[in-house]
């Protein structure tokens, strides 16, 4: 289907030959099952036996999908990617952080990204991890309401305090935040925070976003509930479908309970499009980040968006992509003047390595996404060599 995400020269205008030649070679490796695999095992094991690998990793896969090691190191992304109307939303990588001291050293880093990022308007949102400020097992147990002792009640009361100090801070520097959202196990914890935080700082327009997985079939009577229940605030919403749809369906068989994730990749797709339905219903009080590489998805919006005349670079809508992936939506999207960013993730090269790893994984089982960005690089690397003749 030719839509305005077909057109390949303004999709990689960024990109030298070389990069599209590296992107190239890297998504036939990432196409391979096996070479995932295989690749991700050694890395692994390379890691643990110290053996100089970060390197190699750095001039590859990591250049591709990261932004670089520190914030400073992203600013020449950051700009090339601006001159085509296309922002960036810096995530450090949060990978290492696992007890009390690096949870505080982790809110620290935080508030100094929104020192950095706050009037730069290259630069819209800020983001974090949850379970980069407190235990995962803590807003495990909070999640599912399990009596806390006395220890584990100061322990909550400090990722109150850094999740409040975050949004605070936002709040105060006028810098949009996202919270990403993470397993069921440890969801409804960070809901209810996202919840508190927007009704404390989202009075008169929308700061804090929270995320919505619409991979869980739960997830439109959230909505509908929170919506009808917090008549007197400005939601912020980021909708993805969600990213650990293996880790839940193995969980729920493990203990022979009922799936949260939708039953088929269909089912997910009109739960996502019901959701952006029910956000277009709202859009007086609420504020949307569409999290996604689907292009029908995204269509429906432009369209929702054409139908209700509303500015294509208004602030209640953003479209958010992948730094490495589907460029073909962010640039063109960007050039015809639509919000979009990408997540630009940001570190050393070691904590990284779980990150790609991921990637490579997701691309692998997300069927069709590889062979979609392999075309898209073929067809560009085919139109330069046709130009230069
Ligand atoms: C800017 C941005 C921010 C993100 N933030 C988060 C976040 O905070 N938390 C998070 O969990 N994810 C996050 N993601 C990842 C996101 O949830 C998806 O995993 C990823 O974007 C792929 O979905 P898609 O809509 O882009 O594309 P598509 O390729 O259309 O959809 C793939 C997705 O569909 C779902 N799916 C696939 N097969 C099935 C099936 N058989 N049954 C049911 N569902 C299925 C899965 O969610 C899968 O990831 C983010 C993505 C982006 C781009």
């Amino acid at each position: 289907m030719n839509t305005i995400f077909s057109n390949t020269k303004d999709a990689f205008s960024i990109k030298t030959d070389f990069e599209l030649l590296r992107a190239h070679f890297l998504f036939k490796i990432i196409e391979n099952n096996f070479l995932v695999k295989i690749g991700s095992s050694l890395i692994n094991l390379a890691l643990k036996f110290y053996i100089p690998i970060t390197p190699i990793i750095k001039i590859t896969v990591f250049n591709h999908f990261c932004g670089g090691i520190s914030e400073n190191d992203c600013n020449s992304v950051i700009n090339k990617m601006y001159n085509k109307n296309v922002c960036s939303v810096l995530d450090f990588s949060t990978e290492a952080f696992k007890n009390e001291t690096e949870f505080d050293k982790c809110l620290k880093k935080k508030l100094s990204i929104i020192d950095f990022i706050t009037n730069r308007t290259e630069i819209p949102f800020a983001v974090f991890k949850p379970t980069c400020l407190g235990r995962e097992g803590l807003f495990e147990k909070v999640s599912s309401n399990q009596k806390l002792d006395l220890n584990e009640e100061q322990e909550w009361k400090r990722v109150i305090n850094r999740f409040n100090e975050v949004c605070n801070k936002a709040f105060q520097n006028n810098v949009k935040i996202l919270i990403d959202a993470e397993e069921v196990s440890v969801q409804k914890a960070i809901d209810d925070l996202a919840l508190k935080m927007m009704i404390k700082f989202n009075r008169e327009k929308a700061i804090v976003y929270n995320t919505i997985q619409m991979y869980r079939w739960d997830r439109l009577d959230y909505m509908n509930n929170i919506l009808n229940n917090h008549v007197d605030i400005i939601f912020g919403f980021k909708l993805v479908r969600g990213a650990y749809m293996e880790k839940e369906r193995e969980i729920a068989n493990r203990l022979k309970i009922e799936s949260p994730i939708c039953i088929d990749k269909e089912s997910t797709d009109i739960n996502f499009n019901l959701a952006v339905d029910l956000v277009f219903k709202n859009l007086d009080r609420v504020s949307l980040v569409c999290g996604s590489h689907n292009e029908t998805s995204i269509l429906k919006i432009l369209d929702l968006m054409n139908e209700k005349n509303i500015d294509k670079n208004d602030d209640k809508i953003w479209f958010g992509q992948l730094y490495g992936m589907s460029d073909n939506i962010s640039f063109n999207l960007g050039i015809k003047g639509y919000n979009v960013f990408k997540i630009l993730p940001f570190g050393p090269v070691r904590n990284l390595i779980p990150y790609l790893i991921r990637r490579a994984e997701e691309n692998t089982s997300v069927k069709g996404q590889t062979g979609r960005e392999l075309q898209l690089i073929l067809n560009e690397r085919k139109r330069r060599k046709l130009e230069k003749i």
